[in-house]
């Protein structure tokens, strides 16, 4: 059975894509957990979202462009995204990745990029979150973060943190001294013991600390999770606290857990799907799997019978 660090490691190789694109089915496959190549494909799919009463992040596909120039036609992608978020009238905002507007390339150029989407959303009234990626730019995210957060409003730009990073809990703190509006999520890379728990137990554990912590802010969060427990003990502590259902929201990922999306949607919470479009799917499909590996047997089951 392939685990979860071989299919994060699969996923860094885009040349595997190329061979797996030549199943059809596989490209079906993606499909549910990928809105699509193109922002049409995407909006398509925020309005079917939409119109179960859940709202969306856009997400343009691309991770640890090569070039500035890769970097700029990102800045141009997301302009994009947001001009058409005005015009079809969709409920979402956006969601970067530093590394898609050249954080590895060069820092200073990350931070214009992103000054440029969040200077754009903030004169639109949406609202741009900032990925967090491998802890190997955890700090330089955070630093980012912060100068844009000294120029923009708190419902201009938030950014994310992961609970199985042992520092987790802290830079939860400081960040909420700012304020600013924090989405929690378990983390999807590969992290040495160093600096994340290798314990799935302590990841969980830190999570529900940290949510509380959150959630206790008075300040909007995001609570990223599909897992049951963690949506549980995030229901139960609002309730326990007298936290408002309007006080925070959920969101998760498309395609994962659609019922829960729906289920909760009904139940009057505010859930966000995050709504990852465009050609570049391959390293974020193989962490999906990586996720779930009853999702490798579903996929192989389909390659075979293809
Ligand atoms: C909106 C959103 C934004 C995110 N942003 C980031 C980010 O910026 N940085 C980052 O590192 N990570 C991000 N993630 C990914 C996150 O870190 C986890 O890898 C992912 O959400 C799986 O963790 P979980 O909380 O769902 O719990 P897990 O413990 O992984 O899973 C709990 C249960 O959820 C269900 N489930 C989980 N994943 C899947 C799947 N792929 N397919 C089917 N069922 C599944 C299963 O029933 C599973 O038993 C984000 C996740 C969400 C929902």
């Amino acid at each position: 059975m392939l685990s979860r660090s071989a299919l994060i490691y699969l996923s860094r190789h885009e040349g595997l894509k190329e061979f797996a694109a030549h199943f059809r089915l596989f490209k079906k496959l993606t499909t549910r957990f990928v809105a699509g190549e193109t922002i049409d494909e995407a909006v398509a799919a925020i309005k079917e979202l939409n119109a179960e009463g859940c709202t969306a992040s856009f997400d343009h596909l691309n991770e640890s462009v090569a070039s500035p120039a890769e970097a700029e036609a990102e800045v141009k992608e997301y302009l994009e995204i947001l001009a058409r978020i005005d015009e079809t009238g969709i409920k979402s905002n956006v969601s970067i990745k530093l590394t898609q507007f050249g954080l590895e390339l060069d820092p200073e150029l990350a931070y214009k990029n992103a000054r440029v989407i969040v200077a754009d959303a903030a004169r639109r009234g949406n609202f741009v979150r900032v990925d967090m990626e491998a802890s190997s730019v955890t700090q330089l995210t955070i630093d980012i973060f912060k100068r844009l957060r000294a120029e923009f409003g708190l419902n201009d730009v938030g950014i994310v943190l992961q609970s199985y990073l042992r520092r987790t809990y802290d830079d939860a703190q400081e960040l909420l001294k700012l304020p600013a509006r924090i989405r929690i999520c378990k983390g999807a890379y590969n992290e040495p013991p160093e600096v994340a728990f290798p314990d799935k137990k302590d990841t969980d554990a830190n999570y529900i600390r940290v949510m509380q912590l959150l959630l206790s802010s008075g300040v909007y969060h995001g609570i990223a999770t599909h897992d049951p427990k963690m949506i549980d003990a995030t229901i139960e502590f609002a309730n326990r606290e007298g936290i408002g259902k309007d006080a925070f929201e959920f969101q998760m990922l498309y395609g994962v857990r659609r019922d829960l999306q729906r289920q909760l949607a009904k139940d009057g919470y505010n859930m966000r799907v995050y709504v990852p479009y465009g050609k570049h799917w391959y390293p974020y499909f193989m962490r999906r799997l990586a996720e779930r590996p009853a999702n490798v047997w579903f996929v192989l089951k389909n390659l075979l019978k293809g």
